[in-house]
């Protein structure tokens, strides 16, 4: 017994001396087989055809190690949309496996610069990682044309360099930027189709983000399935219209409970600034359990919390988040975080949640 104790030790003691010697021509190896794997990602591809929705942004502008800035993703059977793009949410997306080249439009909800803050990385992304040849259509309501005019100019020292250093075929120069697609701010029950293709129609709709002006939702509709994004909003019954019988509602949350700790840690710490701005927030964001009366209303079968606020460093923090929700709405609820992923396969009634990141 002794002696194969021994024998096994002596392998295990061999075998972790190798790997130590070896440990570079190995880490070689391993770096460029997962290297190969992700850029030869199909994720995208593989995906059944139907509508499916990625948090490339769960958080809002309060740091939060699982939640970046705003960000959706909405795939369309082979059409990826991405709406709004705060800070970290072009990393995260590449990282979920879906590729920012594929992307075919960005949408805006507003012009806070919490959703703004990513773009243009996402918008430069895009243009290199899928060699396109014009820029990102860019939706949003009126005044996304001064959006865009200011990242494209931002970025237009940066565009040249891209080009000239990897040529027009890789970096093709009237690819770089966005183009802008504004639309006028819909009045209440009006409805802009701003995309209109084939199975797919995406609807932007007013939410109530005051003094905020225009801001706006999005409800993708697709083969049977639908989805809407709330974008930042106090609870508004103009959204609830238009979540009616929606599959997965996907609504911002600001807890005025846990706010108002940070109120008070800002009062403890003598910081009059910092107590103006938590006690501003209050009243153009909605309350979790505000977001289940929503979701109530409308008949959503399922919803997913975004642009959670604040950030909920601890499990218990999680619980307060949710009090009185479960009592307010009889559907599945998830408080999303970055990489948090729901699939409806077209035409049925299946909604699949995983986790990415
Ligand atoms: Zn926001
Ligand atoms: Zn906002």
């Amino acid at each position: 017994m002794k002696k194969i104790l021994f024998s096994v030790v002596a392998v295990a003691l061999v075998l972790g001396a190798l790997a130590y010697v070896f440990r570079r021509p190995l880490t070689r190896v391993v770096v460029s087989r997962v290297v190969a794997g992700n850029m030869a990602s199909t994720f995208l591809e593989d995906l059944p055809d139907g509508l499916h929705v990625g948090l490339c942004g769960a958080g809002s502008p309060l740091p939060d190690p699982q939640r970046s800035g705003p960000c959706v993703a909405v795939v369309a059977g082979e059409n990826l949309f991405v709406v709004d793009s705060g800070s970290g949410s072009s990393r995260n997306l590449g990282q979920m496996g879906l590729s920012q080249g594929k992307i075919d439009a960005i949408l805006l909800t507003h012009f806070h610069s919490d959703h703004i803050d990513g773009l243009g990385e996402m918008l430069m992304q895009r243009w290199v990682n899928g060699t396109h040849t014009l820029p990102t259509p860019l939706y949003g309501p009126d005044g996304v044309e001064r959006v865009v005019a200011g990242f494209n100019q931002a970025y237009a020292q940066d565009a040249v360099y891209r080009t000239a250093h990897h040529g027009e075929e890789t970096a093709p120069s009237s690819g770089a930027g966005a183009r802008a697609q504004p639309f006028g701010l819909p009045g209440p029950g009006e409805g802009v189709k701003v995309v209109e293709d084939g199975d797919l129609t995406i609807t932007a709709f007013a939410v109530d983000h005051e003094p905020i002006r225009p801001a706006v939702g999005y409800r993708f509709d697709y083969k049977g399935r639908s989805v809407l994004v709330s974008g930042d909003t106090s609870k508004s019954a103009n959204l609830a219209q238009f979540a009616q019988g929606v599959d997965l509602l996907v609504h911002e949350a600001l807890s005025p409970e846990l706010v108002g700790l940070l109120t008070q840690g800002a009062e403890n710490a003598q910081r009059p600034n910092l107590v103006k701005i938590t006690n501003d927030i209050l009243d153009y964001h909605t309350s979790p359990v505000e977001v289940a009366e929503v979701a109530r209303e409308a008949g959503a079968q399922e919803l997913l919390f975004y642009h959670v606020v604040p950030p909920l460093i601890l499990p218990t923090m999680e619980e307060m988040f949710m009090e009185g929700v479960t009592q307010t709405y009889a559907g599945p609820v998830t408080i999303g975080r970055d990489g948090t992923f729901f699939s409806l396969p077209a035409r049925s009634s299946e909604i699949t949640h995983r986790e990415l990141l």
